[in-house]
């Protein structure tokens, strides 16, 4: 190693930073000081380490916007830098380098974690040049800053691989030049443990890099590494193939001994073993090595089966799976291909295929699981049909991000068109009249998140270039996820996927199928080269379509949202392609992670069918996280007329609303005249009163009306009486108002022939507030006239207003209504002995 330059070492000690304790620091920093690398500072870099608390503390949109334009800047001088010539690392120097990053990968103690940043969205490389027609090249041949376009390097792997954000590979060429490489979203090693990442890539992993890209490691690091973004470029190479047995290594590597094995039952082995061990995709590869070396043993097909089902690629499972029924001999592996081919049908919603084959194979076998998943077929197409039982897909999630049994769900009353109001854009239109409350999709996710799958050791921001703004590592997870799905995908079944809206910079797509099936005859996958990925392009599909999600859980549990960062995340195909509305007429809830949408107006033929993507108290609120989605202002009614006031005026109104809602310490009486203060200057805000009137939802006073109504039910108690009730319902009528309900009956009392008419309009419910708090504030209504008015027949009309609401809302009827309200509170009320209907 020659001469020192301070940066030289900055990745080192980004290593060295948050190391877990008991590693030997004393003795990896007397390697460094003997190698002549200036050492860290072990106290300095170890307070870097984050607190939990800290966890969701992302700094202000503002600063976002300006940290991601400075990212992007230094993104743009490193892609655009002059090439230099390769410069050789000392091996010695990545053994180290490997030490320290291993080191801090073991399991620390609880509460050292480990804070990572990366990027995504940005323009990436992907190569989609077969390797046949691509040409060699060695790392002395080769610049950094360039990508080497016509060229692959063929190398192996000399350490066993770390990781960061990206799974890093220390490789070397057949001129035993090294090189380390990070490679992104590779699937199946987000977050690995060291075993997993060994398991993947053991020394003297023969791979090819096609295209690859030269530059300097991090941000302004000196030391040259490839970087491959999309792991598609990274081909493992078989002991079979003609690269792998012409290379000739100038190096001997000690572990390389069953690489080099060309005994096809010895890859059986090994495969089998790694299968136990539950490392699936390095069980694949090594029975792909059998395979290739002895070509008639049909069982390999039969156990990659297997294995991808495990891996949840069920189309590459069902290759498999029939490409074993053609060839295996014995009637127990005809069994096996059987079973395995009707468990991929059913996972990728063959149902009517899957329970063909169960039936022909039962018949003749009478098989036990065959009959059992036969059955599951017939609920899944009646669910596919519409006939779907919310009640329990609720008991199977109960509040949890769990998938769920179900088969998805397109509403025959609607269909993709081209819209023109959406400057050529796609939409959801209806094309048979939609009345409040239907049903019109429901869908499982493509790929989904959930907080509890992400190390708690580990804090990752990632500077996202397609929304300007930061992102936690639930996002980066779920692009990862994402193309672990893509590269086992018929190219057919892919397109769901990648004709999703992926951002300006990408060519839109029109046609679209809303109920597609994938392809029951698929194409077998090659486990060693994934199918090409355009990773910038999966960004932005992740970017603009994935969802975060709020699992149906107990109306009586927590009414505040996690943060967003604590929340699920999941992709979805179809429920992607309807467009946004503030005030949408069809809203978005999901039980465990299976997305369902339903119309909360009545719609007309051809009118386009809505969802919001953000929820905002004023436009200025809701333009700053939209404008991650579009580059042009919400042109929404609420939005315009919210415009019609400054930037300034909504703002203020924020301001307000806040101190309102966060307000706290007070006594109750002292509270309760802050808050209805504090409701007269925001009413202040809006010059012309009678926009109050007209209709338009407004959540600001939502907000504000539920604050004050909050705070007088501390006081009413105590002043009593009959007044105290009436105003806590006239403020509640106010709630759902400005939630968007209309024609709410605002009487006091009601004639007992009115006791099946519901006390509001049945064209529509609110969407402008939590919906579980909206039924709340229904319930309450009916509990203040049957306890304080004695107005039996008004609290009748309103628990049925809760009961239709909950059931636009979330479907279910009676029972998931009971179910989610508790069994005590339904038992103490009136509503457990009422009729449950409504005129
Ligand atoms: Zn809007």
């Amino acid at each position: 190693m020659s001469a020192q330059h301070p940066s030289e070492y900055m990745e080192m000690m980004r290593r060295l930073g948050g190391m877990a304790a008991g590693t030997d620091m004393q003795a990896l920093l007397a390697q460094m000081s003997q190698m002549g690398l200036n050492t860290p500072n072990a106290q300095a870099s170890a307070s870097s380490a984050l607190n939990s608390e800290n966890e969701s503390a992302l700094p202000t949109i503002e600063q976002q916007l300006e940290q991601v334009k400075q990212a992007e800047e230094r993104w743009k001088i490193e892609r655009n830098a002059s090439p230099v010539p390769f410069q050789r690392t000392d091996r010695r120097y990545w053994e180290l380098s490997r030490a320290a990053g291993a080191a801090k990968l073991k399991p620390g103690p609880a509460g050292n974690i480990m804070t990572f940043t990366t990027m995504i969205g940005q323009d990436k490389y992907h190569s989609s040049c077969p390797l046949s027609k691509l040409k060699p090249i060695t790392l002395r041949q080769m610049s950094c800053y360039k990508r080497h376009e016509g060229r692959y390097l063929v190398c192996r792997t000399f350490l066993p691989p770390v990781r960061l954000v990206a799974v890093e590979l220390f490789v070397e060429d057949t001129n035993g030049d090294t090189m380390y490489t990070a490679v992104y979203n590779l699937p199946e090693l987000f977050q690995a443990s060291l075993p997993v990442l060994e398991s993947h890539y053991p020394v003297g992993t023969v791979l090819a890099i096609r295209e690859p890209w030269m530059k300097k490691s991090g941000m302004g690091g000196t030391n040259m590494m490839l970087r491959v973004d999309s792991s598609s470029d990274i081909i493992i190479l078989s002991p079979t193939s003609s690269i792998s047995s012409d290379a000739q290594w100038s190096t001997t590597l000690p572990a390389a001994v069953s690489l080099s094995l060309r005994d096809a039952d010895a890859w059986k082995a090994v495969g089998n073993s790694l299968f136990k061990q539950k490392h699936y995709l390095p069980a694949v590869r090594a029975w792909t090595f059998a395979y290739r070396m002895e070509p008639t043993m049909y069982t390999a097909p039969l156990n990659r089966a297997q294995a991808y089902l495990k891996l949840g690629w069920a189309s590459a499972a069902l290759a498999d799976a029939l490409l074993a029924l053609r060839t295996v001999a014995s009637n127990e592996q005809k069994y096996k291909a059987v079973h395995r081919a009707a468990t991929a049908e059913y996972a990728l919603g063959l149902y009517a295929e899957c329970s063909r084959r169960c039936e022909e194979y039962g018949l003749l076998h009478g098989a036990d699981e065959l009959a059992h998943l036969k059955s599951a077929c017939t609920d899944r197409l009646r669910e596919a049909g519409g006939r779907i039982d919310m009640v329990k897909l609720y008991e199977a999630s109960l509040g949890k991000a769990v998938d769920l049994d179900v088969a998805d769900y397109v509403s025959p009353s609607i269909c993709l068109a081209s819209m023109s109001s959406r400057g050529g854009g796609r939409g959801i239109r209806a094309t048979h009249p939609v009345i409040v409350g239907d049903l019109l999709m429901l869908h499982k996710p493509f790929a989904a998140v959930r907080p509890e799958d992400l190390s708690s050791q580990e804090y990752l921001v990632a500077m996202n270039f397609a929304t300007k703004v930061m992102t936690v590592a639930s996002n980066v997870a779920l692009i990862g996820q994402i193309i672990g799905k893509l590269v086992a995908l018929p190219v057919e079944d892919a397109r769901r996927v990648t004709d999703l809206y992926a951002g300006p910079s990408f060519p839109s797509k029109s046609s679209y199928d809303l109920l597609h099936l994938p392809t029951a005859e698929p194409v077998p996958i090659d486990p060693l080269s994934w199918r090409d990925v355009d990773v910038g392009m999966v960004d932005g599909i992740m970017s603009k379509n994935a969802f975060s999600l709020h699992p149906l859980s107990s109306l009586g549990g927590s009414k505040t949202r996690p943060a967003k960062e604590a929340m699920p995340r999941a992709l979805y195909t179809a429920p992607s392609l309807f467009n946004h509305s503030c005030d949408p007429n069809a809203v978005w809830t999901s039980v465990g992670t299976t997305i369902v949408i339903r119309a909360v107006k009545n719609i007309r033929v051809d009118e386009e069918i809505t969802i919001p993507y953000v929820s905002g108290t004023t436009a200025f609120e809701r333009s700053k996280t939209l404008r991650g989605f579009f580059p042009q202002p919400c042109g929404c009614d609420m939005c315009v007329a919210d415009r019609q006031a400054s930037d300034a005026v909504l703002e203020k109104r924020e301001v307000l609303l806040n101190e309102m809602t966060n307000a706290s310490g007070r006594r109750p009486d002292e509270q309760e005249k802050f808050v209805r203060a504090q409701l007269k200057k925001i009413l202040s805000t809006y010059p012309n009163k009678d926009t109050l009137a007209d209709g338009t939802p407004h959540p600001v006073l939502t907000i504000a009306y539920a604050s004050v109504m909050k705070a007088v039910q501390k006081n009413v108690v105590q002043r009593g009486g009959k007044a105290g009730a009436e105003e806590i319902i006239r403020l509640a009528f106010k709630i759902l108002a400005y939630a968007g309900f209309k024609g709410i009956d605002t009487s006091m009392t009601s004639a007992p022939g009115r006791r099946f008419s519901l006390p509001l309009s049945k064209r529509c419910v609110g969407v402008h507030g939590e919906q579980s708090y909206l039924v709340h504030v229904m319930l309450h209504i009916a509990e203040n006239f049957l306890e304080v008015l004695a107005q039996g027949i008004c609290a009748e009309r309103w628990y049925r207003a809760a009961w239709w609401a909950h059931n636009v809302y979330y479907g279910g009827g009676k029972e998931l209504f009971a179910l989610r309200l508790g069994q005590q509170l339904w038992d103490s009320s009136l509503m457990r002995d009422m009729e449950y209907r409504w005129d």
